[in-house]
This record gives structure tokens, C-alpha cells and sequence, in this order.
């Protein structure tokens, strides 16, 4: 589904990812881990074309998204985003946030549109609130708001920033429930995360990125329970 090659960026003279190579498959999820600073933000916002590239290719089912020619609008169409802080629309509805792309940007017709996303909040728990505005919603409800609007267009993969570190301790499971429901729905993923709980659990593909190259990468077994390379265990040695 996703495929990068050779990815660089840099920040002034700071090279800050090099020579990333990465494959997601159909139905993957991918953990990026690493310490504060290592570029797994950084690779998002390349993916969802927030970021040019210095150099590289990615693909996204097939197509060369790193063309400088190609339409931006068209390929974010094509990806979900959520990130680490709350950003559903404040000014509108759960509803209405979830329904905005879908009838905008593809032009599918409201009432359509309203049932895909009533049928959404319904499996998530939250249909009570569609009408309600984000402020009136815990921490977790707003991200799963946010979970459920980034699929309500059937992105062909999900990008998730962080997004259970914004979170009061006890908010952060529901999120992370919805998570593993969408990995079992199929839903391809690539998550930068720091509950490796988490990763080693959900994930089929983890990262190590350190200071801004893939340091090793492999299964959650391989990397969590025999990491080869002396950073990666370093890294995961303050996690238990
Ligand atoms: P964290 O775990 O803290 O979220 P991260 O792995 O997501 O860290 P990035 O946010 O990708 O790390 O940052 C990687 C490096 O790029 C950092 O050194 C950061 O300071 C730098 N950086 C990120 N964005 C910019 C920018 N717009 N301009 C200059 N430097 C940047
Ligand atoms: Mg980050």
C-alpha cells in the first residue's frame, strides 16, 4: 500500500530522516518508535505530503506521491491523520466534523454521508454524541471522534501521531481499544507510539528510528525481545 524509498529531509544543515526505507503491506500496522527528537513526526508529515522531500520516493498504492507534480489535495484525500493534540473543529458538531470530507472534498451527499458516520459512532460507543461539540467530550472520546472521522472516507492508510500521549492515564485505553478494532477491520496503519505495550501487542511491523535512520526494524518479537543493535536495546531498556 505504502512504499518509501531513500527518504531524506533535512532542516537547514540538520539531516533530520536519511535513506528511510519502508514497506507497509495491505492490513499492516507499523509502530514507529524512538527517543524525543529521532524524526518519527517528521516521516509522518513527509507521507501526508506536509513536508517536501530532499530526496526520495514514496508510493502510495502504486502511485508516485513524491512527484513534486503531483496534487496534494488529492493524495491527503487519500490518507487519515490523527494527531497528538485534539483537532476536531470546535465550531461544529461531532456529526458535522466527522461528515466534512466526505461531503467536501468527495461530495457525497449529506444523508449519506450522516449514516456512514452514525453507523461509525455507533460501533465506537459515542452515537449519543453526534450532536454534541467536541468541548463536551473527555480527552478520549475526542480522539476517537477523531479516529472515526480520519476512516469515515476509507483512507487507504491511517497515520497516527502520538496519539494517546495528550491523554489522562485512564483515557488512553479506550483509544488504544479502537485501535485494535480498526487493525481488525483490515485498516492499514502506521503509528508513531511510546506505549511499547502497545506496539509489541498490535503492531505486525516495528520501527526503530534513531536519530533519524531506521536502526533496526523487524517483527514486535524480534525487536522487543531480541533487538540486535546496541541503541535499540539501550532505547527499550528504559521502558522496563
Ligand atoms: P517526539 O517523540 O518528541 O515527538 P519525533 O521523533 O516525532 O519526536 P520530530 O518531531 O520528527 O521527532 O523531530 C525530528 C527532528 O527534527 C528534531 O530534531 C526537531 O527539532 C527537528 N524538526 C522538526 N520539525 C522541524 C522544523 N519545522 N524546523 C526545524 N527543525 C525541525
Ligand atoms: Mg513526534
Amino acid at each position: 500500500v505504502l512504499a518509501l524509498s531513500g527518504v531524506r529531509k533535512e532542516f537547514g544543515d540538520h539531516v533530520v530522516l536519511d535513506s528511510i526505507d519502508l514497506t507497509v503491506n495491505q492490513g499492516d500496522v507499523v509502530a514507529l518508535i524512538g527517543a524525543s527528537g529521532s524524526g518519527k513526526s517528521t516521516l509522518l508529515r513527509c507521507i501526508n505530503l506536509l513536508e517536501q522531500l530532499d530526496d526520495g520516493q514514496m508510493w502510495l498504492s502504486g502511485d508516485d506521491i513524491s512527484d513534486p507534480r503531483v496534487n496534494v489535495d488529492t493524495v491527503r484525500a487519500r490518507i487519515g491523520v490523527v494527531f497528538q493534540q485534539f483537532n476536531l473543529f470546535p465550531h461544529l458538531s461531532v456529526l458535522r466534523n466527522i461528515t466534512l470530507a466526505d461531503t467536501e472534498v468527495f461530495g457525497t451527499p449529506k444523508a449519506k454521508a450522516e449514516a456512514t458516520a452514525m453507523r461509525l459512532l455507533e460501533r465506537v460507543g459515542l452515537a449519543d454524541k453526534a450532536k454534541a461539540f467536541p468541548d463536551r467530550l473527555s480527552g478520549g472520546q475526542q480522539q476517537r471522534v477523531a479516529l472515526v472521522r480520519a476512516i469515515a472516507t476509507n483512507p487507504e492508510v491511517l497515520l497516527l501521531d502520538e496519539i494517546t500521549s495528550a491523554l489522562d492515564p485512564e483515557l488512553v485505553g479506550e483509544v488504544l481499544d479502537l485501535v485494535r478494532t480498526l487493525k481488525e477491520d483490515g485498516t492499514t496503519i502506521v503509528m508513531a507510539t511510546h506505549e511499547m505495550d502497545f506496539a509489541k501487542d498490535v503492531s505486525d511491523q516495528v520501527v526503530f528510528l534513531d536519530q533519524g535512520v531506521i536502526c533496526e526494524q523487524g517483527s514486535p518479537q524480534q525487536i522487543f525481545e531480541s533487538p540486535t543493535k546496541d541503541r535499540t536495546k539501550e532505547f527499550l531498556h528504559r521502558f522496563n
